[in-house]
């Protein structure tokens, strides 16, 4: 694998592999278990030109805890404030010399031109571009469900709420449909674009249907920052028809796992008690997401 720019288009043996991968590499680092070398001598940087909390800081800690060095962008206090341009500003951090790029943008798409843009042994990752795809998360939040329920083939995922702005749902849709389970997408009318039922996934509107069926809840988070306003009319209409809260857990199956891509609106899509309850899998997620980035580092590292 020389770049990580999506899920869409990867077998269910190459997803496998990956999160196999990710296994291995859970705990690297930590306690007695020695830091990797795999990326010793590398450069990665982290190119985050959208805020982050989780996905920024587990990608710093993956390459460190392989043994490369990171350089850390962020727009704000960068020549970005003085009109240097995307491109220019990717291929003045490339003459230092680096290996591998982590972007996150709201352009959909600038990954895949930052992987034309830069030189062939320049490996780029995507962290999330705009309302299109964020792979790594959708990798761990699949880590996660393996890890929890032992399989992923045959069960019942649901993913609620803001499908249209949700890179989350694009990237869990491929990779989900991939490795065989099935997919119901919930959420508002104008939050769900009909065409994502060509993606292999069955719409619902009405989630207290759903959730008895699924095995799964991932509860997106409304992606305010990507709507323009009128979509729902009310954030507690939202919460009343689409929110998960303790009252709502009494339709799910005892076991289902629930899952967020964080940060969580609480008491928006979820309700606190639910959040921290015995269900959730809300901080599992960040756990294996470091593992998940170990992996992905290594996989495109390793084809240089
Ligand atoms: N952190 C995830 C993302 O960047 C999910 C979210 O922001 O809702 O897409």
């Amino acid at each position: 694998m020389k770049h990580l720019l999506g899920l869409e288009g990867l077998s269910a043996a190459q997803l496998t592999k990956l999160l196999d991968s990710a296994e291995r590499f859970a705990g690297v680092g930590v306690g007695d278990v020695p830091k990797g070398d795999a990326l010793k001598g590398k450069v990665v940087v982290n190119l985050f030109y959208e805020p982050s909390t989780r996905t920024r800081m587990s990608f710093g800690l993956a390459a460190r805890r392989l043994g490369a060095d990171v350089l850390d962008f962020s727009p704000g206090g960068s020549s970005t404030a003085k009109g240097e341009s995307f491109i220019d500003t990717a291929k003045n951090i490339e003459a230092m010399g680096i290996d591998a790029v982590v972007v996150r943008h709201s352009s959909p798409g600038a990954p895949h031109v930052l992987a034309k843009a830069l030189k062939p042994h320049v490996r780029v990752v995507n962290a999330g571009d705009g309302a299109h795809e964020h792979p790594t998360q959708a990798l761990l939040d699949i880590l996660t469900i393996r890890k929890k329920l032992g399989r992923v083939a045959g069960l019942t995922v649901g993913l609620v709420g803001d499908i249209a702005h949700s890179r989350v749902a694009r990237s869990n849709i491929y990779g989900l449909v991939a490795l065989g389970a099935k997919v119901i997408v919930c959420g508002p009318t104008t939050l769900v674009p009909p065409e994502v039922a060509r993606l292999g996934v069955k719409i619902a509107d009405k989630l207290d249907d759903v959730i008895p069926q699924c095995d799964v809840l991932n509860l997106l988070r409304v992606q305010f920052e990507r709507q323009r306003s009128g979509l729902f009319p009310s954030i507690r209409e939202y919460r009343l028809l689409f929110g998960v809260d303790a009252d709502r857990m009494k339709r799910a199956k005892p076991n289902v796992l629930l899952l967020a891509p964080g940060p969580i609106n609480r008491g928006v899509e979820i309700s606190p008690d639910v959040a921290d309850g015995p269900n959730s899998a809300i901080l599992d997620q960040v756990t294996n997401g470091l593992a998940v980035r170990m992996a992905v580092l290594n996989a495109v590292c390793a084809a240089a």
